[in-house]
């Protein structure tokens, strides 16, 4: 089998949406019979995005092998419909890794290991063996940041090799913005031309442009990219904002975006079967009446901007459910810092349908969050507890109803009386070394559920896995005299017989799960206990 590559890059600015199209694109290639993977380049230093700020570089996506990631996998496994792994993410820091680790052991045999070629070329072996794990015949390759960024020239050199080394297996793609000033009323080329250059000086000529804009490019605009990029014009896609980013796979496929990447590849399309996406689609549209859900977090604010990136997972799986049970979500955000003093906003949390409390940690917002937790549980508000979410349900729990007042998560209070929620074991030891760096208990793990609970009822197995990403545990000395009270065991990790779902009875759902279900939620899959969350609010 021979793989084929396709290569996307950024111009004129970041977070136009690289990862959504190349996702999107994916999906229309595959839907014409090939089988395709995603590989995400982060030019960052880190070794991977689990030490990275959430509010800056937005999501820690987890694969079921237990990768942090970048966010754009989360967007590749949606689309794609399959589940990616850790060879498909490499970081500036990763690739250096393993040639230092491979200089240590002696491999280049005594030759002087040089930033060129011996960087690039392990950034070669890294794609290669993505692909061929993936067995893709398409591969998309994503690198990350803009062109004419210092720290992304080692990844355009390595994909300058793999195009000189088999010309026909390599495409490349760039993607734009083309900016409307309003004050000239025209939409600009002039940046997108300037970023073609920059490319062109790293020996790169696209093949493909993509023009990222507010509104649809127009043929002068188009005529305009193909005469100075040397592109051919039908080879310049336009991707206007659309209201949905599950449209962009239809509006690539009316500019005929797939047919030409496969041509470029001297492929033909096999079928082409969007039926399943597009009965997607139709739901989403479809759905006329409105629920509306509260998501409770604190990786909102950057200056005076607030951005969802944090949390695009959640919202993700939310869409899914929220089409599954024919309403649409409107989704608000809430810091549940606002929540810690002031009852009168409290109060207001009566008018949502749902409240979702996502993953999170450090005490910043916790004391709201728990209160938060209080009245979804005495008012009746449909409750979905993600991770912290969880654990936080806990905490609520052994305050309010034990009594026990100084309750907590020894992430928080180290000497609290009672430590509902503790670090794991195993965590004790790579705390006390400083071991931060993908040390979480991470990726899949299995879980058995209880007979006669929601989440029982709305997985309809017995047996379930799903990812995690966490440090601290529901503490099982506390098991018995939770559950005595009433707080529902609803699922136990088999092997550490470690709570990983808590249940209220007699709620019309208040679920909080020690995992984090929304990776695992896609389009053409809706996640159950999502299904579950959404069709409560719905009820209410
Ligand atoms: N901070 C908590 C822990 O480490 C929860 C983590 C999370 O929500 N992902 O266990």
């Amino acid at each position: 089998m021979e793989h084929k590559y396709l290569f996307i890059v950024g111009g004129v600015m970041s977070g136009v949406g690289k990862g959504t199209s190349s996702a999107a694109l994916g999906l229309t290639i595959k839907a014409k019979g090939y089988s395709v993977t995603a590989i995400k380049i982060d030019p960052y230093v880190n070794v991977d995005a689990g030490t990275m700020n959430p509010v800056e570089h937005g999501e820690v996506f987890v694969t079921v092998d237990g990768d942090e990631t970048d966010q754009d996998i989360g967007t590749y496994e949606r689309y794609l419909d399959v589940d990616i792994t850790r060879m498909n993410y490499m970081t500036t820091g990763r690739v250096y890794q393993s040639v230092i680790e491979r200089e240590r052991n002696l491999e280049y045999g005594g030759k002087c290991v040089e930033v060129v070629p011996d960087v690039p070329e392990e950034v070669i072996r890294r794609i290669k063996a993505a692909a061929a794990q993936a067995e893709a015949d398409v591969t998309l390759i994503e690198v990350g940041g803009t062109v004419g960024e210092y720290q992304n020239i080692l990844f355009l050199e390595a994909a300058r090799m793999m195009y000189a080394e088999n010309p026909d297996a390599v495409q490349f793609c760039l993607v734009s913005y083309l900016p409307v000033p309003p004050s000239i009323g025209e939409m600009k080329t002039k940046p997108t031309q300037y970023a073609v250059r920059t490319l062109n000086s790293a020996g790169i000529q696209p093949d493909f442009v993509i023009g990222r804009s507010t509104i649809p490019m127009d043929g002068p605009r188009k005529k305009k990219i193909a005469r100075f990029c040397s592109v051919p014009e039908e080879h310049i896609i336009g991707a206007a904002d659309v209201k949905s980013i599950y449209d962009i796979p239809d509006m690539f496929e009316e500019q005929g975006f797939a047919d030409s990447v496969l041509k470029g590849f001297d492929l033909e399309a096999k079928k082409n079967d969007l039926s399943e996406w597009k009965s997607f689609t139709e739901k989403v549209k479809g759905a006329t009446e409105t629920v509306k859900i509260g998501v409770a977090g604190k990786y909102f604010s950057t200056g005076s901007f607030t951005l969802s990136d944090a949390y695009i997972s959640v919202l993700e799986a939310i869409k899914h459910a929220a089409a599954d049970q024919g309403v649409k979500a409107d989704i608000e955000w809430l810091n549940s810092e606002e929540y810690e003093k002031d009852p009168e906003k409290l109060k207001e949390l009566e008018s949502f349908d749902g409240l979702l409390i996502p993953g999170g940690f450090g005490s910043r917002g916790i004391e709201g969050k728990i209160k938060i937790i209080e009245v979804c549980r005495e008012k009746n508000i449909p409750y979905f507890g993600i991770c912290y979410g969880m654990q936080c349900a806990v905490i609520e729990y052994a305050r309010n109803i034990l009594g026990h007042k100084d309750a907590h998560t020894t992430e928080i209070d180290e000497g609290t009386s009672h430590p509902v929620v503790d670090v794991m074991e195993e965590q004790k030891i790579k705390l006390a070394k400083d071991e931060y760096g993908g040390t979480m208990r991470l990726g899949s793990y299995d879980c058995d559920l209880m007979e006669g609970t929601q989440s029982h009822k709305w997985y309809k197995e017995d047996k379930i896995s799903e990812r995690h990403r966490h440090r601290y545990e529901f503490n099982n000395e506390y098991r018995e005299e939770l559950v005595g009270k009433g707080l529902v065991v609803a699922g136990v990790n088999p092997k550490q017989d470690l709570v990983e779902i808590v249940e209220l009875k007699d709620h019309p759902f208040f679920v909080g799960v020690q995992f984090h279900p929304e990776f695992q939620s896609r389009p053409l899959s809706p996640h159950p206990l999502f299904c579950g969350f959404i069709n409560a609010a719905k009820n209410k």
